[in-house]
């Protein structure tokens, strides 16, 4: 975490330091132009003045000026400061002395600008003190138009430099201090910037599988980091779920093994200790083995489901007759409901294959006709009807009963693994609570939806809703609104 305030900050403080060179590089090269500009215009009208004073007779320099007067005596004793004439071949004519501690032009370059315009060429040069200078040169012709001059005058720059070097030397003495103190900003920026980051962190650390609640307060603001907070705080949520699901799936599941074990143990116990008779043997390993049965279909079951949940159970779809499979399956269950005493029928319209895997079909439709058989008294029916749902594109499968039914306060859990419903009714009726936790993960791999409606006394129905594959099907349809009272879904 340090890291990331430290990285946040070095950025912060190496683009800062970035605008601030560049601003002071912009700043030094504009006044450095502006004051040369300035010089360049100076020495421009010195060159007109030069044109007036200066006039070349018989290869003579004459000074017409009346140096009487203080004014103009002062412009002629400037102009010839820096100052040089020299004739076509690059002979000195006349020069100042200044001129001469600048350089002279070589006769090449003289002949050079000769052949150029008479005016406008600007140069900046050093005399040997270092001190600057605008030198502007061109050439003149001689008063009887003849003969051309070379002719270059100039103006100090160092007046000018000053203003640019005392702005630089302010600026390179004030950017070390703006820089520690963007730093500084830049840091404490940082800091604030990542402190909900590890205020995360911290709540992370103390996420134990015994403490998975921890929730950390949003700040409000509505940025990035709250949108983190909230991730954060969902997903310790589900985790807490999931730890909840495997602690009561641990709790039940030693609970269900418990109970036949129990008895195995019990009906053991009566063979060593109480039975004498090769009958009464006989009955307690009868008992027995009944008990390991049911044993063994819990771990079946239960083998089954995990297989299931994790993904280990892939399914074998292919285009499946529905019809065919209710036929098969309400054909199989007539012996155990003619055993009840209880009416078992099928209501078949054509339909389209659904894309479903034969084998979980079946356990799906047996887990529930099962159900139905068994949980409705003598006297009543159950009714198996499959075929087009209203929507386009779903095939219904339902089991209706007229059974106990379900209470209302019980529908929400019936899916849940190991729920079984604990009244009067169902008290002295055989099962797992495993059976509807399968027929929910089968529903749900096949991409439909199951709903159930049920009326205590009156009776229940599951309503499985599949894909038919052909034509694709439109949303989950709303099948329930056909349903009354006391309804459940799970898709
Ligand atoms: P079980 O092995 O107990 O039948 P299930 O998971 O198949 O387990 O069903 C869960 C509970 O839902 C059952 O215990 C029962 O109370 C209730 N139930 C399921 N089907 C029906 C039905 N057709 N009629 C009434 N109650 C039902």
């Amino acid at each position: 975490m340090r890291g990331l305030r430290f990285r946040l900050a070095v950025s912060y403080v190496a683009f800062f330091a970035i605008l601030l060179a560049a601003i002071g590089f912009f700043f030094w090269r504009h006044l450095k132009s502006e004051a040369e500009a300035d010089t360049q215009l100076t020495v421009s009208s010195d060159w007109e003045a030069m044109k007036l004073y200066l006039h070349i007779k018989n290869e003579r320099p004459v000074w017409v000026a009346d140096l009487t007067d203080p004014e103009e005596g002062f412009i002629v004793e400037r102009l010839r400061r820096i100052y040089f004439l020299a004739d076509a071949d690059g002979n000195v004519v006349q020069n100042s002395e200044l001129y001469d501690s600048i350089g002279f032009d070589s006769p090449e370059e003289i002949a050079r600008m000769l052949k150029g315009p008479a005016t406008g060429e600007f140069k900046i040069s050093k005399d040997k003190n270092g001190i600057p200078y605008m030198i502007e040169k061109g050439w003149m012709h001689d008063d009887e138009g003849k003969d051309k001059y070379f002719l270059a005058i100039g103006r100090s720059l160092a007046i000018q430099y000053k203003t640019v070097d005392s702005f630089t030397r302010s600026y390179l003495l004030l950017a070390p201090a703006m820089l520690v103190l963007a730093s500084l900003f830049g840091w404490w920026l940082a800091g604030i910037a990542i402190s909900p980051v590890n205020s995360v962190a911290h709540a992370a650390q103390n996420v134990t599988g015994s403490n998975i609640t921890v929730q950390i307060p949003l700040r409000g603001a509505g940025d990035e980091l709250d949108h983190l907070i909230d991730s954060f705080n969902q997903m310790t949520e589900r985790l807490h779920q999931s730890f909840e699901q495997v602690r009561r799936f641990s709790t039940d599941v030693s609970h269900e093994l418990r109970t036949p074990i129990t008895a195995i143990r019990g009906q053991l116990e009566v063979a060593l200790f109480t039975a004498e008779t090769p009958d009464q043997y006989r009955e307690s390993i009868i008992n027995a083995m009944e008990d390991i049965e049911k044993l063994s279909s819990i771990v079946r079951a239960l083998l089954l489901l995990s297989q299931a949940e994790s993904g280990q159970l892939v399914l074998q779809k292919a285009p499946l007759d529905l019809s065919g499979v209710v036929t098969d399956l309400v054909d199989q269950f007539q012996i155990p409901a003619e055993e009840k005493e209880v009416t078992l029928a099928a209501s078949i319209e054509p339909c389209a294959p659904v894309e479903a895997d034969r084998t979980q079909m079946e356990r799906l439709l047996s887990n529930l006709l099962s159900n139905a058989v068994k949980y409705t008294p003598k006297g009543g029916s159950v009714r198996v009807v499959v075929g087009p749902a209203r929507e386009p594109g779903w095939t219904k499968l339902s089991v209706e009963d007229t059974g106990v039914g379900i209470p209302a306060e019980n529908l929400p859990h019936i899916f849940d693994r190991f729920y079984r419903v604990r009244n009067a009714q169902t008290n002295s009726i055989q099962g797992l609570g495993l059976g509807l936790s399968f027929v929910a993960w089968i529903v749900e791999a096949h991409g439909g939806r199951i709903d159930v409606a049920s009326n205590s006394g009156v009776g229940t129905r599951f309503t499985v809703l599949l894909p038919s594959g052909v034509p694709a099907p439109d949303p989950i349809p709303a099948e329930s609104a056909t349903l009354t009272s006391n309804e459940s879904r799970y898709s």
